[in-house]
């Protein structure tokens, strides 16, 4: 028998596939292959491709532990970029309070749920309401400094990406954006203002973000490890 490999995957069949691809995303290894592929062809196929995979799930998985938010008494939330020790109590009306290096929450005592879930939604109900006004603002703000103004800017949860811009000139924002340093969340918000005018990935659209955010390369590059921040 093969030795054991150092880490898992995940098979995806598909009939339509002719070829086998690899994905390693947040941490997870996925192998796409066509519907037939017998198991053993499929293990010795991700076996010769270790040297590739192993590095790049390195980097993923210290990126998790550099940017983690861990929901438990004692953990880490991030906002701007800066780390918060989490801690709740139990108390009359639910709240979240940060102070020095402190994210404080109190639990309405009327909560019967699992205490960390309702930590976590609480934050998150939180975080909804900072970003409706802070990102909001920022946005709006760097689309008059850039001369590109969005016709709408609206808040969303989304897994897989930190924001969009639709044809019709409306700009969503992933809340979780607050995690992000200054910089790299004003990167996000001039690259989706800069799609008002270029509604692709071309030559001229990044030539406008360079012009309005002469850094975006760094903190584009760097973006891939903050995706902790996308799964909690
Ligand atoms: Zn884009």
């Amino acid at each position: 028998m093969a030795p054991e490999l150092p880490f898992s995957y995940q098979v995806v069949r598909s009939r339509r596939r002719r070829t086998a691809s690899l994905v390693i995303d947040m941490g997870c290894v996925e192998v796409r292959v066509p519907a037939l592929v017998d198991a053993l062809w499929v293990d010795n196929w991700v076996r010769s491709k270790a040297d590739w995979i192993v590095p790049r799930l390195e980097s993923q998985t210290r990126a998790l532990e550099r940017h983690a938010i861990v929901i438990e008494q004692g953990g880490r939330f991030i906002l701007e970029g800066v780390d918060f020790t989490l801690g709740w109590c139990r108390g009359a009306k639910s709240d979240v309070a940060v102070s020095g290096s402190q994210v404080q929450l109190t639990l309405s005592s009327r909560i019967r749920k699992d205490e960390t879930d309702a930590v976590r939604e609480l934050l998150k109900r939180w975080m909804v309401g900072v970003a409706g006004q802070r990102l909001v603002a920022r946005c709006r703000e760097l689309g008059e400094q850039c001369g590109l103004q969005p016709s709408a800017v609206q808040v969303r949860d989304y897994r897989r990406k930190w924001g969009q811009c639709n044809v019709r000139g409306e700009i969503s924002l992933n809340w979780r954006l607050l995690h992000l340093s200054p910089e790299q969340r004003d990167y996000v918000l001039i690259h989706e203002l800069c799609h008002l005018r270029e509604m692709n990935h071309g030559r001229r659209f990044w030539a406008l973000v360079a012009r309005h955010c002469p850094d975006y390369r760094q903190y584009r590059s760097a973006l891939s490890a903050a995706y902790p921040y996308l799964i909690w």
